[in-house]
C-alpha cells in the first residue's frame, strides 16, 4: 500500500474485471418483476422478438451474481479500460475540504461516455446470434455514437433514430455517428408507420425521444435479423456497467481506502447502477451498514425525488411493457435542459427498488449550479465534464463543503461519466449568463402522473 495515493490510479490489463457482477442477486427483495398492460409476467421468450436472446435472458435473471465477459468483449474492453480513479487533490485544495475526493473518469473513448461499456456487450451478443443488424434511438447523442462504435467493431448493420430537432442542431453527432458507418435517419421519418402517420398530421413535427423509441422498435420488430437495444435503465445495462464499479473497487482496495459516501448522476441509472454495485452488496450484505450511496438527478426531471415508485412504459409510445420504477409519468416532458442524457420520465427498477426500500439518497439540483460545478472541476482536474456528470460533480463538492463545517475527513467517490465537448452550446449558454434553471410545477408533475397505467 502506497503512503501517498497517486493523482490517478491505472490498474493493469489483467486486472479488468472478468464477469459482470449482477446486484440482484444480493438484494435482499427483487425489484417488482416487469410486465404487460394486462397486468401478466413477461416472460424470457416474450422479449425476443426485441431483445437478442442472451440479452432478454440476463433481463429477467435476478439469481446469478456473476456473469463471465466474454472474451471478445474483454478484448475491447482493454482497448480503452481500464479507466483510471482519479484523485481530485486540486480541488480538495480549492474547496479547503478535510475530505479526499476520488472519481472514476469513463470519458476515454469516442462515445466520451460510459455507454461504451454496455453497447459492446450488446453488439456483442446480437452479433454471437447471427443477426444483421440493430436499431436504436439517440437523444443526447452519446449512446448512437456509442453503439455505432460497437456495431462496426462486432460487423453489424446499425439504424439510429436521431430526433429530428438535435439532427439539425447537432450535425457533428451525426458525422461521428456517420464515421462508424451507421445510418442516422432524422426521426419522425417516413421509413416507419409510426413516423408516416405523425407526419401526416403534422409535416414540421421536430420529434420526441419517445417518437424515436417507437420507430426504432418498429424497424426492429418488422426487419428480419434485426433487434433493438437501449442505452440505460434495462437491468441488463446495469449489469454491463458493473464493471466500472468492480474497477473503482479493486482500485480503492489497492490504495487501502474505501469510500464513506458514493455519488453519482442518474439519468436511467446505468452508471449509478454499474459505479455502486460492489459498494451496495457491502451495504446490503452489512459489511458496511453505514456506506452512504447518493442519486443527483436534475431539478427539470426529477424522476426519485418527486416521482411516483409505480408500474409505467418505459417509452411514451406506450409499445414497451411496464416496469415498476419512479417514474414522472410516460408522457412527461422535460424542459430542455443540457444534461440531456439525463432527461428520462422513468429510472432503473433495480435503483428505483432499493431508494424505496431506503438503501439510498437522492438529490436534485438546479442547471446553472451544476454548470458552476463543471467550470469549476474543469479548471482545476483538466476534464471538461459532460453537463450529466457534471451533476455527481455537484453532489461531491456540496458533500466536501459538509465536511470543511463539520471538520470530517470522509472519503468521496463519485462517476465522472464523460466529456462535455459535444456541449459547447450550453456551456456558452452558461459563460454569457442566458442559461435558466426551469424546474416543473407541482401542477405539471400531477398532469402526467394522471396518466399512469392502471395496474
Ligand atoms: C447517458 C449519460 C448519462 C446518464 O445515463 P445513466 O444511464 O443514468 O447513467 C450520464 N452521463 C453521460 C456522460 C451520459 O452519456
Amino acid at each position: 500500500m502506497s503512503t501517498k495515493i497517486p493523482h490517478r490510479l491505472y490498474l493493469s490489463e489483467d486486472e479488468i474485471p472478468q464477469a459482470w457482477y449482477n446486484l440482484r442477486a444480493d438484494m435482499k427483495e427483487q425489484p417488482d418483476p416487469m410486465i404487460t398492460p394486462n397486468g401478466d409476467l413477461v416472460k424470457e421468450e416474450d422479449l425476443y422478438p426485441v431483445f437478442c436472446k442472451k440479452l432478454a435472458h440476463q433481463e429477467l435473471d435476478g439469481e446469478t451474481r456473476y456473469t463471465p465477459i466474454p472474451e471478445e468483449i474483454q478484448e475491447v474492453y482493454k482497448v480503452y479500460r481500464p479507466s483510471p480513479l482519479c484523485r481530485a487533490y486540486n480541488l480538495e485544495r480549492a474547496l479547503g475540504t478535510p475530505a479526499k475526493i476520488y472519481y472514476k473518469f469513463e470519458g476515454n473513448n469516442t462515445s466520451g461516455s460510459h455507454k461504451l461499456n454496455s453497447a459492446l456487450a450488446q453488439a456483442y451478443y446480437a452479433k454471437e446470434e447471427g443477426l444483421k443488424g440493430v436499431t436504436t434511438e439517440t437523444g443526447a447523442g452519446q449512446w448512437g455514437t456509442a453503439l455505432a462504435e460497437s456495431t462496426s467493431y462486432f460487423g453489424l448493420d446499425l439504424i439510429v433514430y436521431m430526433v429530428k430537432v438535435s439532427y439539425e442542431q447537432k450535425p457533428f453527432r451525426k458525422a461521428v455517428m456517420e464515421t462508424f458507418d451507421a445510418r442516422v435517419i432524422a426521426s419522425p421519418s417516413d421509413t416507419t408507420n409510426v413516423g408516416r402517420a405523425i407526419l401526416a398530421a403534422d409535416p414540421n413535427n421536430s420529434g420526441s425521444l419517445g417518437v424515436a423509441i417507437s420507430e426504432a422498435v418498429e424497424v426492429a420488430v418488422t426487419t428480419e435479423g434485426y433487434r433493438y437495444v437501449l442505452g440505460s435503465v434495462l437491468n441488463q445495462v446495469l449489469l454491463h456497467q458493473s464493471v466500472i464499479g468492480l474497477e473503482a473497487y479493486a482500485a480503492m482496495e489497492k490504495l487501502g481506502v474505501y469510500p464513506d459516501v458514493v455519488i453519482g448522476c442518474a439519468g436511467g441509472g446505468s452508471n449509478l447502477g454499474g459505479l455502486i454495485a460492489p459498494f451496495m452488496r457491502d451495504k446490503i450484505t452489512g459489511k458496511t451498514p453505514d456506506l452512504r450511496i447518493v442519486a443527483v438527478e436534475p431539478a427539470s426531471c426529477p424522476s426519485f425525488t418527486r416521482g411516483k415508485y409505480a408500474y409505467d412504459f418505459c417509452d411514451t409510445g406506450k409499445m414497451t411493457p411496464l416496469a415498476k420504477m419512479y417514474t414522472l409519468g410516460c408522457g412527461f416532458k422535460p424542459s430542455a435542459n443540457h444534461a440531456g442524457g439525463l432527461r428520462y420520465h422513468g429510472m432503473s427498477p433495480i435503483l428505483s427498488k432499493l431508494y424505496h426500500d431506503g438503501y439510498m439518497e437522492a438529490i436534485a439540483v438546479e442547471q446553472t449550479a451544476v454548470f458552476e460545478a463543471a467550470k469549476q472541476f474543469a479548471q482545476l482536474e483538466t476534464i471538461l465534464p459532460a453537463p450529466e456528470s457534471a451533476h455527481a460533480i455537484k453532489g461531491a463538492i456540496d458533500e466536501a463543503l459538509r465536511c470543511k463545517e463539520t471538520g470530517e475527513d470522509k472519503t468521496i467517490l463519485f462517476g465522472l461519466t464523460g466529456t462535455g465537448y459535444f456541449d459547447m452550446t450550453a456551456y456558452a449558454q452558461f459563460n454569457d449568463g442566458t442559461m435558466s434553471d426551469y424546474i416543473p410545477t407541482d401542477a405539471d408533475l400531477a398532469a402526467s402522473l394522471a396518466d399512469l397505467p392502471q395496474v
